[in-house]
């Protein structure tokens, strides 16, 4: 679904340079759910970036269904974004003056394979809670409101920053036995990323970060579910 190929970014701030990505090459099967880890500052955020097509990179490219994102221009790029990229972020990112509904109303309008969100938000648990507010919400809510905007798109890949960077341990698990279900459910391939390493065993591969480098991709054979992490 996706293949990296030799992606680099380097920031440059003044005088100083700072490598966040060096030579990066990796593939995203569909319907596969695979982690990202490592610790803070690795440059798994600047990676997913580049796979959402929400910054380029200095060097490499970046393929999506056969497609080469890394060349779009900026209109291809925002069609990309919105049509084919779900994104859930550690802070929910809602918009505040709208509902659960209205959120995901918002981000489906002008997409082009979107799916009905009513039936969306009842898959992940919101079926009482459309007409609230976020700050009506526990944390965990507002994260499924989240995540039920994201996969409403229908989109081809859920790329996710830190989605339960926020949640107590309770919470967490529950979501990512949301985003488990997703993946089965719609055979919706998901990227996580975190620096959790007992999220990396229920993935069925983790790609492993350090300083800017992949260190390790390994398969998971038998990934355990979400129900059974412990950390
Ligand atoms: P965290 O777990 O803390 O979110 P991360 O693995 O997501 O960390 P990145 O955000 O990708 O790490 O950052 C990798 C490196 O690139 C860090 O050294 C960071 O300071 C630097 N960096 C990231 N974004 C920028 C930016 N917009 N401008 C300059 N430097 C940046
Ligand atoms: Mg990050």
């Amino acid at each position: 679904l996706m293949r990296v190929e030799n992606v680099s970014k380097t920031y440059k701030m003044g005088e100083v340079t700072v490598n966040a990505l060096q030579n990066a090459s990796f593939e995203l099967y569909e319907g596969e759910f695979a982690v990202i880890l490592g610790p803070s500052g690795s440059g798994k955020s600047t990676l997913l970036n580049i796979l959402g097509g929400m910054d380029l990179p200095t060097e490499g490219k970046v393929f999506v269904n056969g497609k080469e994102i890394t060349q779009y221009n900026d209109r291809q790029l925002t069609i990309y974004r919105r049509d084919q990229v779900g994104f859930v972020f550690q802070f929910y990112n809602l918009m505040g003056n709208l509902t659960a509904r209205e959120n995901v109303e918002l981000a489906t309008e002008i997409c082009e394979n979107a799916l009905d969100i009513d039936e969306v938000m009842e898959q992940v648990g919101l079926g009482e809670r459309k007409d609230h507010f976020p700050a009506q919400m526990s944390g965990g809510e507002q994260q499924r409101v989240a995540i039920a905007r994201a996969v409403a798109k229908n989109p081809l890949v859920l790329l996710c920053d830190e989605p339960t960077g926020a949640l107590d341990f309770k919470t967490g698990i529950m979501i990512l036995s949301l985003l488990d279900k997703i993946n089965k459910q719609y055979n919706k391939t998901i990227l996580i990323i975190t620096h959790n390493a007992a999220i990396g065993d229920m993935a069925h591969r983790v790609i492993k970060m350090r300083s800017g480098n992949i260190i390790e991709i390994k398969e998971n054979t038998n990934p355990i579910p979400p129900e059974r992490i412990e950390w």
